[in-house]
């Protein structure tokens, strides 16, 4: 017995050390998978952020180069404005995002953040500098502790439960029998698509980074949950450089602009008011909403 026991422990531990191997290799795919589109040039530098400035200018992009999805869109977000894309769907505002985030490299025209080109800059210092919340998040195979603290390694348990709390997801995980420890992902505890957008937005206020990128981040919640998260993001977005992409204009009345995207090109551009009284795409928009209450 003794005898058997030795091995079998032995191959307990060699189990154990192999399946977290997998698990790391299987979240660096997930990395890879994202970052495979772009790399490093040999000279990039550290991405300097003095007041996070973002400026689109003439931006050209397709995912397949049969089919350009973005023609030429410019624009600025100036150090602590927000900005808001509204638009069908289909017509680019992810792509915006993804770019920004740099995903993706544009095919023509340029990104920067305080006048540097983000292609010249490491992805580790941009994406250090940006929070985004996508459309869908796709979280870790690991514990919903982890998957918030991955903006900010290193967070204290309180920091890491203060931003669930602003989130709204506290009460959820504190419900699950292992907390904060519960294994999350897609072999961990299934999360509907709002749970896992507010661990998401938990992720971001964490990180709590001078440029914010907001994607539908509130289009899985119940209007409930919107509302009150909603009040979180805009009270996290003071004084931050934001791109919010809205699925409800509510939230972008007092944009510095808006821009009105249509299959790639920004087809109307102004401030709520101005827009409004221009009885055009924004205008319609808007009136089918207070309509559809
Ligand atoms: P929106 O966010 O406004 O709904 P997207 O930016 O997600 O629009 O998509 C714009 C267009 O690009 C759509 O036609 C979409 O099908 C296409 N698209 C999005 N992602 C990809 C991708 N990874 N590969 C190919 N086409 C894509
Ligand atoms: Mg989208």
């Amino acid at each position: 017995m003794i005898q058997l026991y030795i091995p079998l422990n032995f191959l307990g531990v060699i189990y154990r050390e192999i399946k977290q191997a997998l698990a790391d290799i299987e979240k660096m795919f997930v990395l890879l998978d994202r970052q495979r589109e772009v790399a490093d040039t040999a000279d990039a530098r550290e991405l300097a952020v003095s007041s996070a400035a973002v400026r689109f200018d003439d931006v050209h992009f397709a995912y397949d180069p049969e089919r350009p999805i973005l023609h030429g869109v410019s624009f600025e977000i100036p150090a602590g404005k927000k900005v808001a894309v509204v638009g069908p769907s289909g017509s680019g505002k992810s792509t915006l995002a993804r770019l920004l985030y740099r995903f993706y490299d544009v095919g023509a025209g340029c990104i920067s953040i305080d006048g540097q080109d983000i292609r010249t800059v490491t992805q580790h210092s941009l994406r250090k500098s940006i929070g985004i919340v996508p459309q869908d998040t796709v979280l870790f195979n690991d514990t919903v502790a982890y998957n918030i603290a991955y903006g900010r390694p290193g967070a204290s348990q309180s920091e890491v439960e203060a931003a669930a709390r602003a989130a709204h997801i506290h009460a959820f995980i504190a419900a699950t029998p292992k907390g904060y420890d519960t294994m999350v992902g897609e072999r961990g505890l299934k999360l509907s698509g709002g749970e896992k957008q507010r661990v998401a937005i938990a992720r971001t206020l964490l990180k709590n980074p001078p440029l914010l990128i907001f994607d539908e981040a509130t289009s899985a919640l119940d209007s409930t949950n919107e509302r009150a998260i909603q009040a979180e993001l805009e009270a996290a977005g003071q004084d931050k450089t934001v791109l919010v992409i809205a699925h409800r204009l509510s939230t972008v009345v007092d944009a510095h602009e808006i821009l009105v995207l249509e299959q790639g090109r920004i087809v109307e551009r102004g401030r709520h008011d101005a827009l409004l009284a221009r009885s055009g795409r924004y205008a319609e928009m808007w009136r089918l909403q207070q309509s559809a209450g």
